[in-house]
């Protein structure tokens, strides 16, 4: 048997822990998901992933020693050299090894990366960017994110936080963010904003409001307002628009930092993709230096609710990884 069959890729999220083993084509073999239920404490979520890991090679038959190692996707702040979750509020997480505690646990080697640059590995290798060598994934949901390849290779940055997309700041006098700096993107385009511009818009009696398909709603979720332009709302998709508006800015930003090949976008948000990626491709091209912008293509992501857990573990089958230059593993 090949010892270098397999890789586990883990996705820790808030609502669930999404364990899978991946075999270096990016198929899923097996998968466990298990929920994340934090308010259980610190050591019940951890033994959670554990089994979650245990059960994916159980499950399939599979040996630690024909598995390359395991990667983990994790929300929150963390420290990719330490191996460390060093504060993820919705795991009820501050100063985790986990990646510690899963070799010790197994005897694989663990490396840990935020959950936009798993997406980004994911897409690279098996989605929408398969084949590039610069290309740049941005999450759009309850916040922004992005993961930068560049040159052929996940850019990490000095510990792992490269691609804080979300915190580039797009007005120095905007208000102020959860991270402290003032006017990022992420308060303008996530679906937060998104439901923050909608009241904001009713409470101003905004005109486009009365008739609308949202009349009546009370809960105005980012969901609701993407379906309802989807239906052709009209004050749904004027929302939609200026959330697009601002991400054009900040792509144009990108493509002006990377110049990559692609952009991939994807998230909870672009699920009414028309209208805000109809926007980007608009801001981009209103902006960009000439030249730059018609090299470079803007699309949806194409996998799903998967893709963190296959980046989380892709890595491991990457040229990046053969050639020793992902430095935290
Ligand atoms: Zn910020």
């Amino acid at each position: 048997m090949d010892r270098n069959e397999y890789a586990i890729g883990l996705d820790l999220g808030g609502t669930k822990i999404l364990a899978g083993l991946i075999d270096g084509r990016g198929q899923i073999v097996s998968q466990k998901q298990l929920p994340t239920s934090s308010d259980d404490g610190e050591q019940a979520v951890i033994n959670r992933v554990l089994a979650a890991i245990e059960a994916v090679m159980a499950d399939a038959s599979v040996e630690g020693n024909q598995v390359r190692g395991v990667g983990i996707a994790s929300a929150g702040v963390i420290d990719s050299a330490k191996k460390e979750v060093i504060f993820a509020s919705n795991l009820g997480w501050r100063n985790v090894p986990i990646g510690q505690l899963i070799h010790e646990r197994f005897g694989l080697p663990a490396y840990l990366m935020n959950d936009a640059n798993a997406s980004a590995v994911a897409e690279w290798m098996w989605g929408a960017g398969k084949g590039t060598q610069n290309m740049i994934y941005v999450t759009v949901s309850t916040g922004v994110g992005a993961g930068i390849i560049c040159n052929g290779r996940l850019l990490t940055g000095n510990d792992g936080s490269a691609g804080e997309f979300g915190h580039i700041s797009i007005d120095w006098k905007g208000p102020i963010c959860r991270c402290g700096n003032r006017g990022c993107l992420e308060n303008y385009s996530s679906g937060t904003a998104i439901e923050n511009m909608a009241r904001t818009k009713i409470a101003n009696r905004d005109s486009s409001f009365s008739g609308s398909l949202l009349e009546g709603h009370e809960a105005l979720t980012a969901k609701q307002i993407g379906e309802a332009a989807l239906q052709g709302d009209r004050f749904s998709i004027g929302i939609l628009k200026q959330a697009g508006f601002y991400l054009g800015i900040g792509a144009t930003n990108l493509i002006h930092l990377f110049n990559p090949e692609l952009l991939v976008f994807g998230g909870g948000v672009m699920n009414s993709a028309p209208v805000i990626l109809e926007e980007i491709e608009k801001g981009v091209t209103a902006h960009c230096i000439p030249g730059l912008a018609n090299q470079v293509r803007v699309e949806l992501n194409q996998l799903g609710t998967e893709s963190g857990v296959m980046g989380a573990a892709g890595l491991l089958f990457s040229t990046q990884e053969r050639s020793g230059k992902y430095p935290f593993l």
